[in-house]
């Protein structure tokens, strides 16, 4: 299978994906991702358009058009991840590293709360964390 090239922070978004998207296109294109990652395909992790931007109505020549936005994103997941940007890795690693180092410890809002799709991820998360929760607690 070929190497995917992922922006950091869509190791989040790729994770909570469910079918609402910024168009139909981009919501197909992501449906198809997300099947790709359950084959654990191998990645990069690159500061840039990557696989997820390929079907964006915000993509432009140079990046994208909330650029300062998604860089952000993009810096404070590979510090709380303590990885640098080019790292070759496979999905369930990453995705693994992701939950210990920020979805379990509930920094995810810290860095993309003001992102659009937020209620979305935050739902799941809150659904995540109910399953956890054992059925009988003494
Ligand atoms: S909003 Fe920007 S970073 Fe996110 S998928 Fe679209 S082009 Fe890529």
């Amino acid at each position: 299978m070929r190497e995917l090239r992922i922006r950091p922070h869509h190791l989040l978004c790729i994770g909570y994906f469910e079918g609402k998207g910024y168009s139909d296109s981009f919501s197909h294109s992501m449906e198809q991702i997300k099947e790709l990652t359950l084959q654990n395909p191998k990645i990069t992790l690159s500061c840039g358009s990557d696989e997820v931007c390929r079907a964006c109505p915000n993509r432009v020549e140079n990046g994208c058009r909330t650029q300062e936005k998604v860089m952000r994103y993009d810096r404070e997941v590979l510090r709380l991840l303590e990885i640098e940007e080019g790292m070759h890795s496979d999905w369930n690693s990453l995705r693994k590293k992701t939950e210990e180092k920020i979805l379990n410890c509930r920094k995810r809002e810290q860095i993309c709360g003001d992102c659009e799709w937020n209620e979305i991820c935050r739902k799941n998360e809150d659904g995540a964390n109910e399953r956890k929760i054992p059925d009988s607690i003494e």
